[in-house]
């Protein structure tokens, strides 16, 4: 039986690619490449490309793939800045690309999704930390685009027998154990890579987004996962999803929070580097404090973080170190 890995050229989709094949799942992928690396796929892998909207190329993935027991599904744009700049590109791809991939499935009677959804479609919370029970009021189009989709899914599984995971993710950090896959976005927004690259001696500096935020040392306040925390989530939803657990939607985080200056220290220490930092302007739509409340991904998917933020910086050091260019 296969899982069809949707994104699965990209940051998280390619470690869940690496993570499904390692523990011994047959895994297909779908990528358009357009911020996917081919590189970052094994080569026993079977690999489409084309774009989850394309109904007739999507059609003839599930034709090929008579097996497909289960679809996780990354591929998605993803930066807030450029969603607040070009909306609709993030509603044509994300929510465009999540109709399609329903219709398909009810077309091919593929029954299970775990999907990314995100912290973004809390927006500003009202309290922290933020369990399922937060309303949902996002402040982008991208966080929008998620929570549309998480919806989409749910109105689907209400009319269908699909069911779904929808797993909100927190701040995403780290790599592969063996560093030979990690994050390479370009251009890169995220603190943590921007501060290995400064380490690396790749940037002179990391800026700082404000300092005059409502936390102990005016630095906003994330809540960072690692990786393979997070890829153990999706093998355990889709597991969860194929036993016959209900649809349903879970917040993903360490409940601990990290200033950026705690950051900017943790990536001192753990590099031995200088790293150079200054403190900037605000970022536009950046919450103060996002903190998850993963309590319920506990208690329904026996899930829990186990690494912290030293361990998840030590593995994206270690892949910088590696490719200080990318792929
Ligand atoms: N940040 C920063 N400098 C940078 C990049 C990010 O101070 O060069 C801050 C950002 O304002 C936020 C935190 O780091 O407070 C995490 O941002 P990131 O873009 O990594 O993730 P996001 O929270 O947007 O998903």
């Amino acid at each position: 039986m296969t899982v069809l890995v949707l994104g699965g050229a990209g940051y998280i989709g390619s470690h869940a690619v690496e993570m499904l094949h390692a523990v011994g799942y047959d895994v297909a992928v779908v990528d358009n490449l357009v911020t996917g690396h081919k590189e970052a796929l094994p080569e026993v892998i079977r690999f489409y490309e084309g774009d989850v909207r394309d109904r007739e190329f999507m059609r003839e993935v599930f034709k090929k793939e008579k097996h497909i027991e289960g679809v996780m599904h990354f591929c998605a744009y993803s930066l807030v800045s450029e969603s607040m700049e070009k909306p609709m590109k993030y509603f044509d791809n994300n929510v465009g690309g999540c109709i399609s991939i329903l219709e398909i499935m009810q077309e091919f009677n593929v029954k299970h999704i775990v999907f990314s959804s995100t912290a973004a479609t809390f927006g500003i919370p009202e309290s922290s930390p933020i369990s399922e029970k937060t309303p949902q009021k996002p402040i982008n189009p991208y966080g929008e685009s998620k929570l549309m989709m998480e919806k989409m899914m749910d109105w689907q599984s209400k009319a269908t027998d699909m069911t779904y995971v929808a797993l909100r993710y927190f701040n995403v950090a780290g790599a592969s154990d063996d560093g030979h896959i990690g994050e390479a976005h370009n251009p890169e927004t995220h603190l943590i890579p921007i501060i290995l690259q400064v380490a690396l001696g790749k940037r002179d500096n990391v800026t700082i987004y404000g300092d005059d935020y409502k936390t102990p040392d005016g630095t906003c306040i994330r809540d960072y996962i690692d990786m393979e925390d997070l890829i153990d989530a999706h093998i355990k939803a889709l597991e969860y999803l194929k036993a016959g657990g209900k649809s349903d939607q879970f917040n993903l985080g360490s409940a601990h929070g990290y200033s950026n200056l705690e950051v900017l220290n943790a990536a001192r220490k753990v590099t031995g580097k200088e790293i150079p930092s200054k403190i900037g302007p605000r970022r536009p739509g950046d919450p103060d404090e996002l903190v998850a409340d993963a309590s319920k991904a506990g208690h329904v998917l026996k899930w829990k973080a186990e690494h912290g933020l030293e361990h998840i910086i030590e593995k994206a050091w270690n892949w910088h170190l590696n490719h200080p260019n990318g792929f």
